[in-house]
């Protein structure tokens, strides 16, 4: 006599968002699973600390060269389940062996200190990792997230339990994968698929000793609120409403381009998104109408082919989001300065919005204050420094900032006055792994980058010698 078992097991369906089709359905760990992950974490890390840093480092080379070899294999996965420009994705998979590579050269650097106490004493401090972490990112730069929470934390000495958005999780499971192959030991990198239930588990876990967290600013506050009932330190990286602010001396040509390129790249969704465009009022009219003539001529489209420029969204719920933004801009008085055509044919239900300009914007408007995570622009006009810093400083965020000017104390004096983690001159959005940053405000807290990044994945023991033993002179005795 044969049994049948039926098992009922909850997955997520992918979609490829530039034709709006199923292609593929990935299983959700259950919570019963989860308890197995973690269990699995926590042998991994008590092996993993007996592994010398020079040790892990060959092993994130190893790691690195893979990566290398599969560029073309995940910059491809990425674009069909995030739709993405695979031109942009492939820029991001071609960046990850060196993120790989730069963490990996840490993992034998970790330094303690020796501290002068006194003649009596020997004091010395040493770098511990924390142990399990958890790390839960978005849908929005699945690959180069996964990459940036496995290769920092593992080389610090941690391990990881990632979990990547239940809409895009391809990547981050073919990274563990590699992980795998590469020979890093078992319960050292681990990747969970599931929605914000399987993140909330996660967050509250009892084997959970750091948790980072990339999102939704509102998502953040209900994470660090959960974290804070067993005391568990987070780490948030939210999101932004950046300032792109141009004066009238900058180059107008790489000003352009970089407008462009700060919020219509990744179809706007981005914390680092230049959302909000400040002219000087002396070269505004000239400059928006090269602006709207560029977003006219923007080809949206298929983000698999080669010449597409923007593509849809990574979700429908998303695409909805910006449809809503784009309508309160109109309802609330914005003019809408230009919009890109969309694409039709068997293109016609992917999850397209849009790329648009608005002028005559206020600082009360939805689109000025709430983040937007898709590929809308508002531009102000502005006078002089004061009124283009006040601007600058009038969202609830402080991500990053963009300046432009060949007047380099202006360009300090903006830098100094700006409210934001990261500020970029004369340039934009250029993210290294060596150089530091966090949000202000409600963009979140915990900088990450370079050596912030040896302070944050790990913590400081102290140990006291005494040279002559007993309790130090003048200590009272009980
Ligand atoms: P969005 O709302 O735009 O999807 P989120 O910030 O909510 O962005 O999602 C980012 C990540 O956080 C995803 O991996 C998601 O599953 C996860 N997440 C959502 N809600 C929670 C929660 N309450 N606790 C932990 N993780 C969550």
């Amino acid at each position: 006599m044969t049994t049948t078992v039926s098992v009922t097991t909850a997955t997520s369906t992918i979609y490829r968002p530039s034709t709006g089709e199923a292609y593929d359905a990935v299983p959700v760990t259950s919570l019963g699973e989860l308890d197995e992950v973690f269990a699995r974490a926590r042998a991994g890390f008590e092996a993993w600390k007996k592994v010398s840093g020079t040790e892990k480092a060959k092993l994130l080379f190893k790691l690195a060269d893979r990566l290398e070899e599969l560029v073309e294999e995940f910059a491809r996965i990425e674009a069909r389940n995030t739709g993405k420009a695979i031109r942009e994705t492939r820029a991001e998979a071609i960046r990850m062996p060196g993120t790989v590579r730069y963490w990996a050269g840490w993992a034998d650097k970790l330094l303690g200190t020796s501290i002068p106490v006194g003649p009596d004493f020997h004091t010395y401090t040493v770098r511990e990792p924390y142990g399990v972490v958890a790390g839960i990112v978005p849908w929005n730069v699945p690959y180069a997230f996964a990459t940036r929470r496995v290769a920092p934390v593992i080389a610090m000495g941690n391990v990881v339990v990632l979990k990547p958005a239940e809409e895009t999780p391809l990547t981050a499971l073919k990274l563990a994968e590699v992980c795998r192959e590469v020979g890093i030991p078992d319960g050292v990198v681990q990747v969970v698929t599931g929605a914000g239930d399987v993140g909330a588990a996660m967050v509250s876990h009892p084997q959970t000793d750091l948790v980072l967290f990339t999102g939704f600013h509102e998502t953040g506050k209900i994470i660090a609120r959960a974290a804070a009932d067993n005391l568990t330190p987070t780490i948030q990286e939210l999101g932004g409403k950046s300032p792109n602010i141009v004066f009238e001396d900058a180059d107008i040509e790489e000003a352009l381009d970089a407008a462009m390129v700060s919020v219509f790249s990744s179809t706007g969704q981005m914390c680092f998104a230049g959302s909000r465009l400040l002219v000087q009022e002396s070269i505004h009219d000239d400059f928006v109408a090269r602006l709207a003539d560029r977003v006219k001529a923007l080809k949206v489209g298929d983000p698999e082919e080669e010449d597409t420029k923007v593509g849809p969204h990574v979700t429908a719920r998303q695409r909805d989001k910006t449809l809503q933004m784009i309508q309160a801009g109109i309802d609330e008085g914005a003019v809408v300065a230009a919009q890109s055509e969309l694409p039709g044919g068997e293109l016609a239900g992917g999850f397209f919005a849009p790329p648009t300009i608005f002028t005559n914007v206020t600082p009360d408007m939805t689109i000025v204050q709430e983040e937007i995570f898709g590929p809308v622009m508002s531009v102000f006009k502005f006078k002089d420094e004061a009124e283009a810093l006040q601007i600058a400083n009038d969202t609830k965020f402080g991500l990053a900032a963009g300046v432009w000017t060949s007047d380099l104390s202006r360009a300090h004096r903006m830098a100094q006055g700006i409210h934001a983690g990261r500020i970029w001159v004369n340039t934009y959005r250029v993210i290294n792994d060596m150089v530091p940053g966090g949000g202000y405000g409600q963009s979140g807290y915990g900088a990450e980058g370079g050596t912030e990044t040896l302070n944050a994945l790990t913590r400081s023991k102290s140990v006291q010698i005494a040279l002559n033993p007993g309790l130090i002179p003048g200590q009272p005795r009980i």
